[in-house]
């Protein structure tokens, strides 16, 4: 079978959750027994999201191999619980830089380089990419923006060329959209599909699916109406109404028949019915809890939803594992200080303190990280979460006042959390940074240890600074333990204080493995800390 390619737009308005519906189909046809994979085609002239603010686009999602990509990848990755690599996301950016670079070497030498066919043919390339490692049988391209802007025009002109010169059987393409209901007429409008529809059509590529985003059901006739308007096939209409959990869009995907008109189409044959099975169950799980707990996630992007994206998905993996809800309250670590620390953090059942980069709301996350080591109550803490914990642990425990990070106080006395000298020489953006996998050793007879209940795991990273190992001993005499470390270079990747009932901070990101067929181990047992607060305070 040749490798299919698939293509997901979208029209009306953003944020309709593409990257949703590209998963949800992505796991339909993995549970039908195909090897898939998602790839993201983001419109911004940005080399990769790594710089950009959360606050701009939401949390940066860092691959194995240490690419710094969409958040949307990370949704592909729990979906399919299939790792994702740097060519799985592609902006604008990296398209101009590969074709630039290559006309200072003079590869074009005599042309003059277009958007078309130059800009064009590396975007195909690297839509391409995938399908030729022989990995996969079905290659998901998810093309960022809206339809009709003027930055996703190559993207768009890049499938018009592919769906000609890739096989008929080969290509497929959906067009997701937004129904909005006009309450005033109680009325479901299909004309901003249609225009969009037109939109798409006008720069030559021709939806073969249209999925409706919609608040009401679509009646039959609506769909008839849309596809006659569209030219689409009556049928290939399909809906997609507000879901009470993303897991639960494949099997709303798989009773819209989604799957079975993208292999028909693909002409794929003989494939058995999807088994969702292993997804039903945590859903199942989900659906039904037997506890709620409190969760404090003290960060300083908090008013942005998704810039968490990977923390919040975590929860409900581990919450289900553990029959029960978390309430994740988002608390702005800028409001918070020693006076009223107690006050809003004394009803929470665990405490983490988030990763981050800057000095803003740094004394907020020390005054959350000294509220749950005094009072007991659980805690965890993330990357600069760990390092907030370390600097804590420093000025209240070993009486280091001036004990900082050398990313905020360059020129501390006591800089417990610092940078590794060759990483100092660095200086582009992004080269400095301990990005992707990492092997971890963790010591017998720690909570580590025991949480994961195996010695050597790999875990993902993405920060510039470390632990300073010149003061480890300082550290350990006085009770906090150093429990995980990097094999290679020893530096320190876990620490807890085993006097405390639950206190474990991490130098990696766990929660970008989470899934919720295998939901990541520290934040399960987190909530099981927490869960136990609950229940033996009633
Ligand atoms: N700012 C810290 C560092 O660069 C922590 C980064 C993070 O939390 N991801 O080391």
């Amino acid at each position: 079978m040749n490798t299919k390619y698939i293509f997901v737009t979208g029209g009306v308005a953003s944020s309709l959750g593409k990257g949703i519906i590209a998963a949800s189909l992505a796991k339909l046809l993995q549970a039908r027994g195909l090897r898939v994979t998602i790839q993201k085609f983001d419109p911004y002239l940005n080399i990769d999201p790594g710089t950009l603010n959360p606050y701009e686009h939401g949390e940066c999602y860092v691959t194995e191999d240490g690419a710094e990509t969409d958040l949307d990848l990370g949704h592909y990755e729990r979906f399919l619980g299939v790792y994702t690599s740097q060519a799985n996301n592609v902006t604008t950016g990296r398209i101009y830089n590969t074709v630039i670079t290559r006309e200072r070497e003079g590869a074009y030498l005599g042309k003059t380089v277009q958007i078309v066919p130059h800009i064009t043919d590396e975007i195909k390339r690297r839509m391409l990419l995938l399908g030729k490692t022989g990995d996969y049988n079905v290659i998901i391209t998810e093309v960022g923006g809206t339809v009709g802007d003027m930055e996703s025009q190559p993207f768009v002109e890049a499938m018009r060329q592919l769906q000609w010169e890739l096989p008929e059987e080969d290509f497929l393409s959906i067009h997701l959209t937004l129904i909005p209901y006009l309450k005033a007429a109680q009325e479901l409008k299909t004309k901003p599909t249609q225009h969009s529809v037109q939109e798409l059509q006008s720069q030559g590529v021709h939806p073969d699916i249209i999925v409706c985003r919609t608040e009401k059901e679509l009646t039959p006739e609506l769909r008839r109406k849309i596809a006659l308007f569209c030219n689409v096939k009556p049928g290939h209409v399909i809906q997609s109404m507000d879901a009470w959990s993303i897991y639960q869009v494949p099997f709303n995907m798989e009773a819209e028949h989604l799957d079975q008109m993208v292999v028909r189409k693909l002409d794929i044959p003989d494939l058995p019915e999807p088994d969702l099975s292993g997804l039903s169950a945590f859903l199942d799980r989900l659906k039904h809890p037997k506890h709620e707990v409190d969760i404090a996630l003290v960060g300083k992007y908090v008013e942005l939803q998704d810039a968490y994206k990977s923390i919040q998905e975590s929860f409900v993996h581990a919450g289900a594992a553990n029959e029960c809800k978390v309430h994740v309250h988002c608390i702005q670590s800028e409001h918070l200080n020693p006076s009223n620390v107690a006050q809003v953090l004394g009803h929470m059942h665990g405490i983490l303190v988030a990763p981050g980069f800057g000095s803003r709301g740094l004394e907020g996350k020390i005054a959350a990280v000294q509220f749950a080591r005094e009072s007991g109550v659980p805690f965890f803490g993330i990357c600069l979460g760990m390092q907030m914990a370390v600097v804590e642990f420093a000025r209240n425990v070993l009486g280091w006042a001036d004990a900082a990070s050398t990313e905020e106080t360059p020129d501390t006395g006591h800089p417990v959390i610092d940078m590794m000298e060759e990483q100092k020489k660095l200086t582009l953006m992004g080269h400095t940074m301990r990005l992707g996998a990492y092997p971890c050793h963790l010591l017998d007879g720690t909570l580590a240890r025991d949480i994961y209940g195996t010695s050597d795991i790999s875990e993902r990273h993405r920060h510039r600074y470390e632990f300073n190992n010149q003061y480890r001993e300082a550290f350990e005499a006085a009770g906090l333990k150093v429990s995980g470390i990097n094999p290679d270079h020893n530096l320190v990747e876990v620490v807890e204080i085993p006097s405390h009932p639950f206190f474990i901070a991490t130098q990696f990101h766990p929660e970008l493995k989470s899934t919720p067929e295998r939901p990541q181990p520290i934040f399960v047992r987190f909530v099981k800390a927490a869960l136990d607060v609950l229940l033996s305070s009633k």
